[in-house]
């Protein structure tokens, strides 16, 4: 099955001469969306495209009336203050879409006339949610992140016996996820040290990043009906990248028996751009499973989750701490990891959350769980790096972390590298820790 398309032809050069520059996360083969306004304007959101360092308001071109079929009916969706309904059509009008953008802004295209009013500054804008997330689940996809976290938690009995036979996930809280840029307090809690005989309250000691990837839904199924392996991807708009702030002290003491709880719900943070599930295409790998592992029970088995399931979305995060800020100094790199080594496929976590005949809405968000590379230097999380808050990490300017302190901001970025086709990215979230209220 091959997924590339003239889209993804490295060749291809915009008229928006930005997008041409070697580096830049948005050349004209990737063509993310994003729900967009003027920074400090009473104008309505709007869906935009990110092409150079510029947004195209889809506002602008769908008043052009310049495509027309399958891609005009899939512009005029997008074309609001969320992307649900546009996020609903489905492959064939995410496709056209994609294919008249990508001709309309190739050069030598016909409508760059009517386009050229249609490009606003990157800089020169603000983002919302990109459509309403009705229901979010966190995966646990990452057996290095949960081999050592599980350590930290349990070490007798780190890896669950269950983890190598089900995508482990939890129903997280949707209300509270918000867009890059944002800002929250110190959450405030319960926690119980090791030594103590009762639980103690207060703000939260141990604040720590979780660097995952979103995956959002596009058209759903019905209550009761499933969705198979060799139809999950069809169902996948596209993916954000995902921060899912976690208060270390309180998951301790509050996540037996039944999983996370207040350690998570108050803040997650995603990227303003989705990057589509078709742009992706060039950067897909094989996906396999150690012989000596348990393999995937038939209805998580295919043999194109095999040749092509797993995606080669490299990540970072970056720490940007008040006194940095202050100094103007460059944020301190933290780690750097792939989303290649996740344990399971988004087609498997797609088919095993409608198993049971759970039902998706467009919109609907699947947090993939912390990627944590195999070296301890490629761990997603301060939890990890610090070893469990035993270990200080050094950063450049001399400040020293175990876990975040307010002013703290973290930044997470992400882009994808394959032999013969053009680097994309996708951009950066970013949120910045409060002290407690
Ligand atoms: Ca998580």
């Amino acid at each position: 099955m091959s997924f590339i398309n003239e889209t993804h032809d490295i060749n291809l050069k915009s008229w928006v001469a930005s997008a041409n520059q070697a580096g830049t996360d948005f050349p004209i083969q990737n063509l993310p969306f994003a729900v967009f306004r003027r920074k400090d304007s009473n104008e309505e959101f709007r869906g935009g495209v990110a092409i150079g360092d510029q947004v195209l308001d889809l506002a602008v071109v769908a008043d052009a009336g310049i495509f027309s079929g399958e891609a005009q009916v899939a512009l005029e969706a997008a074309n609001a203050q969320a992307l649900n309904e546009f996020m609903g059509l489905g492959q064939t009008y995410w496709s056209a879409l994609r294919l008249a953008l990508s001709r309309a802004l190739r050069e030598g295209s016909e409508h760059q006339a009517a386009l050229e009013n249609a490009l606003v500054a990157q800089a020169d804008v603000e983002y919302s949610m990109p459509c309403h997330i009705g229901d979010y689940t966190d995966f646990y996809t990452s057996i290095y992140h949960a081999t050592a976290v599980g350590k930290l938690f349990r070490p007798d009995n780190p890896l669950l016996p269950n983890y190598k036979w089900v995508p482990i996930g939890y129903h997280g809280r949707s209300s509270s996820i918000g867009v890059s840029g944002q800002a929250f307090h110190r959450p405030k809690g319960q926690t119980k040290a090791p030594d103590a005989d009762t639980p103690s309250f207060g703000p939260c000691k141990r604040l720590d990043y979780e660097l995952e990837l979103g995956i959002y839904l596009g058209n759903g199924n019905e209550l009761g009906e499933q969705i198979s392996i060799e139809d999950a991807e069809s169902h996948v708009f596209g993916f954000c990248l995902f921060n899912d702030w976690s208060a270390r002290d309180l998951q301790a003491w509050e996540y037996q028996p039944l999983g996370p709880f207040l350690a998570k719900n108050f803040a997650s943070t995603v990227s303003p751009w989705i990057v589509t599930t078709e742009a992706l295409a060039p950067y897909r790998t094989q996906w396999h499973r150690d012989e000596n592992d348990p393999q995937p029970m038939e209805y998580l088995e295919s043999s194109h989750n095999r040749e092509a399931g797993a995606f080669d979305i490299q990540m970072d995060v970056l720490l940007e701490t008040a006194k940095m800020r202050e100094e103007q100094q460059s944020p301190a790199k933290l780690s750097e990891s792939s989303f290649k080594h996740s344990y399971w496929t988004v087609a498997q976590m797609v088919t095993h959350h409608t198993v049971n005949g759970c039902n998706f809405l467009p919109g609907d968000m699947l947090g993939s769980g912390t990627q944590s590379g195999p070296e301890h230097e490629e761990a997603g999380s301060l939890l990890e790096l610090s070893r469990g808050g035993t270990e200080s990490i050094t950063l450049a300017n001399g400040e020293e972390r175990k876990f975040l302190e307010d002013g703290d901001k973290v930044i997470m970025r992400g882009w994808c590298e394959a032999d013969g086709f053009n680097r994309i990215g996708f951009g950066s979230v970013e949120g910045t820790v409060l002290p407690a209220k």
